[in-house]
């Protein structure tokens, strides 16, 4: 006992220490099965396994949101229904990010309604197969509705239809990298591709301290992010470092479902308008608490200044 009572103490004092709060986030991806969807089915096929071979050795359990119109492509429908397959055989959740990819912002109501039934067709049946059933809706350009009226009328036809609203804190355009990579990579260009992959995975650092810093502002204490990216080639091939790159900061992937369970993640989306930003804004609108950060840094110039050359 001489010996073993020094360090039963030792193991109880430590017990007794306030667990560091652990660093969590949860990664989802948008516009599945594959952006762009003029994407050949067998590179969607490829690009799919890598995905999904990245968040399973980081052991990620992701969703992905799924714009069921990219399914219907003549010949290929059963082959693209595959890939959400593939995802939900993962062991990744599969939610609803409407039918056509329609903004709220300029789409009636009801039209805006029609849009996320008709986008849950193969996706509920997928689910059902499984004894689960579509649980979440990502707004398209999370766009939450263009009044409060119809913002709250959306909000409550979710509710009844079984689903809740999936917010997300951390985005590091990764639409404007991704469009110009893919671009170099069909001209290609496979030395400037990589640059531009590298640049989009720094680019997380300076979007992950912003957010970082306005959770801690907001909330005084660690609270769960949730990363927004796209099923894109460029994710393909950067999600392993850029997840790799989470777990150097500290982070543990967790699921949607349980970084909806902080409290902190049902603060009162305070945001009426065009645009979409960070919930952690829409929050600190929400809970009257200002922040002393506006938005996410902007890509390197010479990302912008390609995209605004394809983009004309
Ligand atoms: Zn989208």
């Amino acid at each position: 006992m001489g010996v073993l009572r020094p360090v039963l103490v030792t193991l109880l004092c430590l017990c007794a220490l306030p667990l560091a709060a652990q660093k969590r986030i949860a990664i989802t991806l948008d516009d599945l099965p594959f952006h762009p969807a003029s994407t050949s089915l067998r590179d969607q096929r490829a690009l799919t396994r890598k995905l999904l071979a990245a968040l399973r050795r980081h052991r990620v359990p992701a969703i992905g949101f799924v714009n069921e119109d990219k399914l219907l492509v003549q010949g290929e429908v059963d082959g693209r229904i595959g890939l959400l397959e593939a995802w939900l055989d993962a062991g990744m959740e599969l939610g609803n990010h409407n039918y056509g990819h329609l903004g709220f912002q300029a789409t009636p109501l009801p039209a805006y309604e029609d849009a996320l039934i008709r986008g849950e067709a193969v996706t509920r049946w997928l689910l059902a197969k499984r004894g689960k059933t579509p649980r979440y809706y990502r707004h398209t350009f999370t766009q939450t509705g263009p009044t409060k009226e119809a913002k709250e009328a959306f909000e409550a036809f979710l509710k009844a239809r079984g689903y809740a609203v999936a917010p997300f804190t951390v985005e590091h355009d990764d639409f404007i990298f991704a469009a110009v990579y893919e671009d170099a990579v069909r001209r290609g260009h496979l030395k400037e591709a990589a640059k531009i992959r590298e640049a989009y995975v720094a680019h997380l650092d300076p979007a992950l301290e912003t957010f970082e810093g306005m959770a801690a502002e907001l909330f005084a204490r660690e609270v769960p992010q949730i990363l927004l990216i796209h099923a894109s080639r460029l994710n393909a091939d950067a999600l392993d470092a850029m997840l790799a790159k989470l777990e150097g900061r500290g982070y543990a992937f967790v699921s949607l479902e349980d970084a909806l369970k902080d409290p902190a993640c049902q603060s009162p989306d305070g945001y009426i308008g065009p645009r979409g930003p960070s919930w952690l804004l829409r929050w600190s609108k929400g809970l009257d608490r200002p922040t002393t950060k506006k938005g996410q840094p902007d890509p390197p110039g010479w990302i912008t200044a390609r995209y605004e050359s394809l983009s004309r």
